[in-house]
């Protein structure tokens, strides 16, 4: 008698494991492609997602303000994020990482082989060494391929290590890659500034732009427009920053060649859901 009720606990014990993997299998099968433009105030972070896969794109500068966004955009039951990368040392990019890494397993973390000497620096690579986080310095050529065939492709650096000018302008070591998916292709460049992103091997298929550098007067310049022609352009700016991002002059030269731009400090978090076709809505 105590052997049947054994069996059949045993037996409804794998009926239900049967079930939840197979639920997860369904979900992440059928998982959109998920491109979203955190609203972490003044900085940027970019999480990218599909099913059970994260990548998130620097972690903009306060850990709380990150963990809630990023818990609004993963399942609940995932506590893995696949690959963090941090585009460049400044901390409006890196200082909401340091919680991420002690709340979150990371599998990978991909940097620039240069560091700042910061508090928040060395706790971010503490944090990195305690946890056994593998640490690559990638460059132009790297990529990741999504289940749905979606691409994260590094075009900067050309060469890991071989950043010219960090002392006199950290910004310019930015990493940037092109993300892309079914029907949409997304810049992404950090805070680059003109000097570089107009030597970047781009075309006019991207269609959605990351203005580098917040909508800096650094950056997004005519001649970058010109040669990306995107449809839209996302701004990652904090509400009334001190440092007056994004110009008024970038947007205007913005709002002469694109049609839609979204802000995150006027609409919150810009996300792109793409099954098919990407929808976007801000929330
Ligand atoms: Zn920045």
């Amino acid at each position: 008698m105590r052997k049947n009720i054994l069996l059949t606990i045993l037996f409804l014990s794998f009926c239900v494991s049967t079930l939840c993997a197979l639920t997860l299998y369904e979900l992440n099968r059928f998982a959109p492609v998920q491109v979203a433009f955190l609203d972490v105030g003044q900085g940027d972070a970019i999480l990218i997602t599909e099913g059970s896969y994260q990548i998130l794109i620097d972690g903009g500068p306060d850990g709380r303000v990150l963990l809630e966004e990023i818990g609004r955009y993963m399942p609940l039951w995932d506590r893995t994020v696949e690959l963090v990368i941090a585009t460049h040392p400044d901390s409006d990019h890196i200082d909401g990482l340091v919680d991420l890494v002690q709340n979150y397993n990371v599998e990978q973390f991909w940097g620039i082989d240069l560091r700042r000497q910061t508090n928040v620096f060395a706790a971010l690579e503490r944090n990195l060494r305690n946890r056994e986080v593998l640490v690559q310095y990638p460059e132009r050529g790297w990529h990741v391929l999504l289940p749905s065939g979606a691409k994260l492709e590094i075009i900067y650096p050309f060469v890991a290590g071989d950043v010219v000018g960090f002392a006199d302008e950290p910004n310019n070591a930015s990493i940037a890659a092109i993300f892309t998916t079914a029907d949409e292709k997304f810049f992404l460049g950090g805070d680059l500034h003109s000097a570089v992103e107009d030597l970047l091997p781009i075309d006019r298929s991207v269609t959605v732009l990351k203005s580098s550098h917040h909508g800096s007067g650094t950056s997004t310049s005519q001649y970058f427009l010109n040669r990306t022609m995107p449809r839209d352009v996302i701004i990652s700016a904090g509400k009334d920053n001190r440092y007056n991002h994004p110009k008024d002059e970038v947007l205007d030269r913005i709002r002469r060649s694109v049609k839609n731009v979204y802000r995150t400090d006027h609409q919150g978090s810009i996300v792109y859901r793409c099954l098919d076709f990407c929808t976007v809505s801000h929330d």
